[in-house]
C-alpha cells in the first residue's frame, strides 16, 4: 500500500498564489517526494530569469509563436499576466495523466477559472501569513525592481480576494507546516471516493 501513486489516471491540482508565498519551494518538494507527482511547464512569453532553466521552469517562447499554439487549441488555459502570456499545454497534461501521474498546475486566478469550467481538478490557494511579510519575501528575492514589486503587491492584493472559491487555503507561515498540510490534501484527494470511480 503506497500513500500516492494508486490511480490509473492521475488527478491535477491547480495551486494558485501571489508570487513571494512559497509556492515554488512547496510545488518542489512534494514532486521530489513523490515520482507520480509532476509540474506542468507553461509556455511563457516572458525572458527567463538568469536563476532559470528553459524547459524546466518554462517554455520560453515568442509572441508569435504563443499566438500560434493558442489558435491552434494547444492551450487547456492561458492567460496575461504583468503584460506576458502564459499557457498550460493540453496535450502535456493529458499525456501525464494518462500515464497516472497527478499534475500539478501552478498558474494564476484568471487560468483557475478557466480550469474550473473544464476540468474536475482541486483547487489550492497558497497565501502569505500577511501582506508585510509578503513584501518582504519579494524584497528578499532580489530579482525584480521596485517597480515589478510594486505591480506584483497590487497583483497579489486581487489575487487573494479569489481564494474563497479555492477547494483549499494553506496559509504559508512556516514552510515546514504548510509542506505537511499540502502533502496532505495530496494524499486525502487520491483517497477520496469519486463518481463514476476510478480505477486503480
Ligand atoms: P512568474 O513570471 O513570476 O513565474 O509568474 C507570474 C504568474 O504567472 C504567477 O502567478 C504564476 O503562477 C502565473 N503562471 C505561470 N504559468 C502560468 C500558466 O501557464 N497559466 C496561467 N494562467 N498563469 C501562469
Amino acid at each position: 500500500m503506497q500513500l500516492l501513486g494508486g490511480l490509473k489516471k492521475g488527478l491535477v491540482f491547480v495551486v494558485s498564489a501571489p508570487a513571494g508565498t512559497g509556492k515554488t519551494t512547496l510545488v518542489r518538494k512534494i514532486v521530489q517526494e513523490f515520482d507520480c507527482v509532476v509540474e506542468s511547464v507553461s509556455y511563457t512569453t516572458r525572458p527567463p530569469r538568469p536563476q532559470e532553466t528553459p524547459g524546466r521552469d518554462y517554455h520560453f517562447i515568442n509572441q508569435q509563436e504563443f499566438e500560434k499554439m493558442s489558435s491552434r487549441g494547444e492551450f487547456l488555459e492561458k492567460a496575461t499576466v504583468f503584460g506576458f502570456s502564459y499557457g498550460t499545454s493540453r496535450s502535456a497534461v493529458e499525456r501525464l495523466l494518462n500515464r497516472g501521474k497527478h499534475v500539478v498546475l501552478v498558474i494564476d486566478t484568471q487560468g483557475a477559472i478557466q480550469i474550473k469550467k473544464t476540468l474536475d481538478a482541486i483547487f489550492i490557494f497558497i497565501r502569505p501569513p500577511n501582506f508585510e511579510e509578503l513584501q518582504r519575501r519579494l524584497h528578499e528575492r532580489r530579482s525584480d525592481t521596485q517597480e515589478a514589486i510594486d505591480t506584483r503587491l497590487s497583483w497579489a492584493e486581487r489575487e487573494i480576494q479569489e481564494a474563497v472559491h479555492y477547494d483549499y487555503q494553506i496559509v504559508n507561515a512556516d514552510l515546514a507546516i504548510s509542506y505537511q498540510v499540502l502533502r496532505s490534501i495530496l494524499i486525502a484527494e487520491e483517497h477520496k471516493n469519486r463518481y463514476p470511480p476510478q480505477k486503480h
